[in-house]
């Protein structure tokens, strides 16, 4: 029985230590299976959250190198607009320079003028949709003697209208004069071909001068500002010194027509309203004109009698390539001392503009 009993506790304590063993087993697989879980949790945890760590980083980045489209755009547009503005000033500043150098050596024979479009002054308003048929014609034919130009508050965005109109119209202008040779010659070719002009003068000539301002005024022409001295270094001295030279040839207009109503009113910039060396001062002083009342403007088409061409032909062709696809005309000429090839290429010049329709105008159109 004992040994029953024993052989049974034997037999109870291996089944026991089986058991034990066996339970002890279990519960490692347990360990090592819990054990594994949580790795693969913790595992799984960290590569979670890098890969949302990772795509956040990537968010801020983009965030930060991309701009909105609009931003995008803006930039691009001032990008271009700069590119546009320095290519202008270099093509602009190469020919003040010539011109400013040679001026100032011989006023008479080497006023360069180049040619600043007045198109570029402005890119905006090339989407300018103003009506310009509102502006009321001015009969050259009904100018009454003794008609000065009238205010007109909006002159400045009245001649830009002038510039980007599809209306085939043609401003004769001359510049630098009077002079006792050419500028009879020049009214007498207007006269027989009966189309009108703006002359605008320089004080120091019209003081040489008068009877021939006389008769520009008496024959219908506009007489319009070019200041006194046409010395850069004199007008450009200051914004001031802009004014003066304008307010000291419109006193000398007014005392060789002996009238003290004719107002100038439009005032062009001995070598362009923009770019040379003295660019940022001529903006200033534009915008000091316009604040008092006074308008300014350049041209948009030249014939060179400025820059040494000696041909009548050379003109016109210079004329024609300058022209361009424009519609409406401000024409660059000189009538000072030795432009005796304006003289003669006038009548052809004229007849250009006759031929293809064009209507003849001045600047009365605007200040009547
Ligand atoms: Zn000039």
């Amino acid at each position: 029985m004992l040994y029953n009993v024993d052989e049974n506790e034997e037999k109870n304590n291996e089944e026991f230590n089986n058991f034990e063993r066996a339970y002890s087993r279990k519960i490692n697989v347990k360990k090592i299976i819990v054990f594994i879980s949580s790795a693969l949790i913790c595992l799984f945890i960290l590569v979670g959250s890098f890969l949302l760590t990772y795509k956040g980083m990537n968010k801020d980045s983009s965030a930060k190198t991309e701009m909105p489209k609009e931003t995008t755009e803006q930039v691009a547009k001032e990008t271009q607009q700069i590119q546009q503005e320095a290519e202008k000033q270099t093509t602009v500043q190469d020919k003040n320079v010539q011109e400013q150098s040679s001026t100032e050596q011989n006023m008479e024979s080497n006023t360069i003028e180049s040619a600043l479009p007045a198109k570029n002054e402005d890119k905006k308003a090339e989407k300018y949709e103003g009506n310009h048929m509102q502006i009321p014609i001015h009969s050259f034919e009904n100018i009454q003697k003794g008609f000065v130009p009238g205010e007109n508050p909006n002159a400045q965005e009245e001649i830009k209208q002038i510039y980007y109109s599809n209306e085939k119209q043609i401003y004769l202008t001359f510049d630098d004069g009077p002079s006792k040779e050419i500028t009879p010659q020049i009214l007498d070719i207007l006269k027989q071909e009966n189309v009108p002009a703006t002359f605008f003068v320089l004080g120091s000539r019209v003081e040489l001068n008068p009877s021939i301002v006389q008769r520009e005024f008496e024959e219908g022409h506009f007489i319009a500002n070019h200041g006194y001295s046409h010395k850069y270094s004199q007008i450009y001295a200051s914004v001031e010194s802009v004014y003066e030279e304008y307010s000291k040839c419109q006193q000398a207009v007014q005392n060789a027509l002996n009238n003290s109503n004719y107002f100038t009113r439009l005032f062009r910039f001995p070598g362009g309203s923009s770019g040379g060396p003295y660019n940022d001062l001529k903006s200033k002083a534009k915008a000091d004109l316009i604040s008092k009342g006074i308008a300014t403007t350049n041209w948009n088409a030249l014939t060179g009698d400025a820059e040494g061409i000696k041909d009548k032909q050379a003109l016109i062709d210079k004329m024609i390539s300058s022209i361009g696809k424009n519609q409406s005309i401000v024409l660059l000429m000189h009538d000072a001392g030795d432009k005796s090839y304006t003289v003669e290429a006038l009548p052809d010049i004229i007849k250009y503009f006759k031929d293809r329709g064009y209507t003849f105008k001045n600047f009365y159109e605007i200040f009547n």
